[in-house]
């Protein structure tokens, strides 16, 4: 009897464990992470994202997922951002795909590319046409996750000093232009650079260099560009640039699963509300900008250099392809995407901004 009454308390105490011991512990553990962004303190649209999706995560998980954000100011490593999350001294950063080109090159293809997807198709291609499960097979030897991280829409071409009139006028330009673009135009002869964003202004004030591009109103207006340059050129280069939201596996792995799906619906909540608000700014920003220097002049590039573009571009992505398999596959997934869903923008958007003024 005695034994009994005893396993019967034993049996008691150990449910009463496991009903309200272990899920209390568990829903009060505060899971925090750290998160190292490529920009610096106070940098416009780019700085939201992260803190949108920290605050997001922390309410929507009762403030059991806590995440910390260093800027470039306090971690003074604006590019070492892939570098510091993969060796875990980070859990997480917000940075963009294409500036770790130099380390994984296939790494570049997941913010933007010269010429292809705008950022509505690109996001598409993320989510439902394979660009996620590509993206992943590129990060995963790195114990690396990355996230879209928002989006800029379509960059403009850049500040011009001179106006680009022909193929030649591109020889020997000095231009700060990162990413694959830089390679583009270097095939054609230009000078292509990249500098630091404090040093912009007054690299382009002093004609250090001949023209810049950056993002457009959304961040330009900031800077001060159109203070110092009078051609303001449409855009080919960045038709839908992606940032990133990195995340070391282990970090990712080591959180329940609620939180790993607050996480993920936390980032993708942020990247959308990043791209509308720099859809917002953009609109805002260029009204102020036409207001207060009127003589800016926006352009657009000849067809001629634009097909001179085009062709150095098709013939670096065959390049690229050629040397290694995975580039061939996400070239291969992003051009056989864009050839389906762009039939549908040209009936769609296009058709309709172009039937009438
Ligand atoms: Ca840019």
């Amino acid at each position: 009897m005695f034994k009994l009454t005893f396993a019967r308390k034993i049996m008691a105490a150990a449910a009463c464990a496991a009903v309200l011991i272990s899920p209390a512990q568990a829903a009060e553990k505060v899971y925090t992470l750290k998160l190292a962004e490529t920009w610096p303190t106070n940098f416009g649209v780019f700085s939201e994202p992260a803190r949108r999706m920290a605050d997001l995560a922390n309410k929507m998980s009762n403030g059991r997922l806590e995440i910390r954000i260093d800027t470039a100011n306090k971690h003074k490593s604006a590019f070492g951002v892939f570098d510091m999350v993969r060796a875990g001294q980070y859990d997480m950063g917000h940075s963009a795909s294409y500036y770790w080109k130099g380390k994984v090159p296939n790494t570049l293809y997941f913010t933007t590319m010269p010429f292809g997807m705008t950022a509505t198709e690109q996001y598409g291609w993320f989510y439902y046409g394979g660009g996620m499960e590509l993206m992943q097979k590129v990060y995963e030897p790195f114990n690396l996750m990355s996230f879209p991280g928002g989006n800029t829409g379509v960059q403009m071409g850049g500040w011009f000093q001179k106006e680009i009139n022909s193929v030649e006028d591109l020889e020997g330009l000095k231009m700060r232009i990162p990413g694959f673009a830089g390679e583009v135009l270097a095939k054609l002869g230009a000078n292509p650079t990249n500098i630091p964003p404090g040093e912009l202004y007054t690299s382009l004030e002093r004609r250090t260099i001949d023209a810049l591009e950056w993002v457009g109103p959304s961040m330009d207006l900031r800077m001060g560009f159109h203070k110092i340059a009078p051609y303001y050129y449409t855009g080919w280069h960045e038709p839908g640039t992606e940032l990133q939201f990195l995340v070391n596996k282990r970090s990712f792995d080591k959180l329940p699963a609620d939180l790993q799906e607050i996480l993920t619906t936390a980032m993708r909540v942020a990247a959308y509300d990043m791209t509308i608000q720099s859809y917002h700014e953009s609109g805002q920003n260029w009204a102020t900008m036409k207001a207060e220097f009127p003589n800016v002049e926006v352009k657009s590039f000849p067809p001629e250099v634009l097909a001179a573009l085009r062709k150095a571009n098709d013939e670096l992505l065959a390049e690229h392809a050629a040397n290694d398999e995975l580039a061939k596959e996400i070239l291969d997934s992003q051009a056989e995407y864009m050839g389906v869903v762009r039939q549908w923008t040209d009936i769609a958007d296009r058709a309709y901004l172009n039937s009438f003024e």
